[in-house]
């Protein structure tokens, strides 16, 4: 690609705005060098963002793909309670993309790594046939603390933080030809990662599971089942809904970046944690007493089982 090392100098120079204490060595050599807190562990996570099946240009501004990038990455260090420390980019990127689009990218997921103190360390540019970015987050989290999925007991009541099915909403209604606009509160276009949240949950030990919203709350909590070999009931009129979505879109909808977490029955969780409201949807059950990983109790008092739908990408609905 012409004009790649421009390119660098410019990432270069624009990362330099985002910094973290535990970055010895940023951009600038063959690797970065990370300097974690005694006692303390590393969390990686990855992420790929591709043009066409996690956005597209015609409906999401350039600083929201730059966010939703970061978020997603900095929503995984989250579900773990850490605390993010640095991030990797590695971009493909077609020959003819005009530099205001590069430079809007990079300006919203740095406005967001400022906020998070997570810094820009290093990363790779190439050319590709369309935008593709590839994200690494790493974090930090007291040795033996991280908040895993595998960690929920039959008993333990489920929680979430916000509401849900908001993206997968603005999504039906971009994929529908209407006009959104890409406005900052509007949780599609730049979801807000619930670091503070699970930091909290972390410190408090509150949280016996964890995991952050991303394929939709029905794959999610399944993940959770699954690692932790339990089952589920969710409480259909207790699920938090966002303003314009439904049920439907609750339960299946991706994108949301809110956390699932479980606690025991006795456990104290506030109804507010760092301004977030948060929400009992369901309780955990045993696994051999269920055919299927989640059950839901709907407003007719019946139970059924969940399918787990979740996240369909753009790609598959085209
Ligand atoms: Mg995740």
């Amino acid at each position: 690609m012409t004009g790649e090392r421009t390119l660098i100098h410019q990432i270069r120079r624009m990362a330099a705005s985002s910094t973290n204490s535990a970055v010895k060595m940023g951009i600038g050599d063959d690797c970065a060098i990370l300097r974690l807190k005694p006692g303390f562990e590393l969390l990686v996570t990855t992420d790929l963002c591709l043009e066409g099946v996690h956005f597209r240009r015609s409906w999401h501004p350039p600083a929201a793909v730059g966010h939703r990038c970061l978020t997603r990455g900095l929503s995984d260090i989250a579900a773990m309670g850490g605390e993010p420390l640095a991030c990797f980019l590695s971009l493909g990127l077609p020959a003819d993309l005009p530099p205001a689009w590069m430079n809007g990218f990079l300006r919203g997921l740095l406005v967001l790594a400022r906020r998070y103190k997570v810094q820009l360390a290093g990363g790779d540019v190439s050319s590709a046939l369309q935008i593709t970015a590839d994200i690494v987050v790493t974090g930090q989290v007291p040795s033996g603390a991280a908040v895993r999925r595998s960690g929920a007991n039959p008993g333990d009541r489920i929680y979430v933080t916000g509401s849900l099915g908001g993206s997968a909403a603005t999504l039906k209604q971009l994929f529908a030809g209407k006009a959104v606009k890409p406005t900052k509160s509007n949780l599609h276009f730049y979801p807000t990662p619930r670091l503070e949240v699970g930091n909290y949950l972390r410190q408090s030990r509150l949280a016996t599971a964890m995991i952050d919203i991303s394929d939709g709350l029905s794959v999610d909590l399944r993940h959770v089942c699954d690692e932790s070999g339990v089952a589920s009931i969710l409480i259909s009129n207790k699920v938090p809904i966002a303003k314009n979505a439904n049920l439907e879109l609750a339960l299946h909808g991706g994108e949301d970046y809110e956390l699932l977490f479980t606690a025991p029955k006795r456990a104290k969780i506030p109804s507010q944690i760092a301004g977030v409201a948060i929400t009992q949807i369901g309780e955990i059950r045993n696994r051999r007493d269920y055919s299927s990983a989640i059950q839901i109790l709907g407003d007719n008092g019946k139970v059924s089982p969940l399918p787990q739908r979740g996240w369909e990408h753009f790609a598959r609905q085209r």
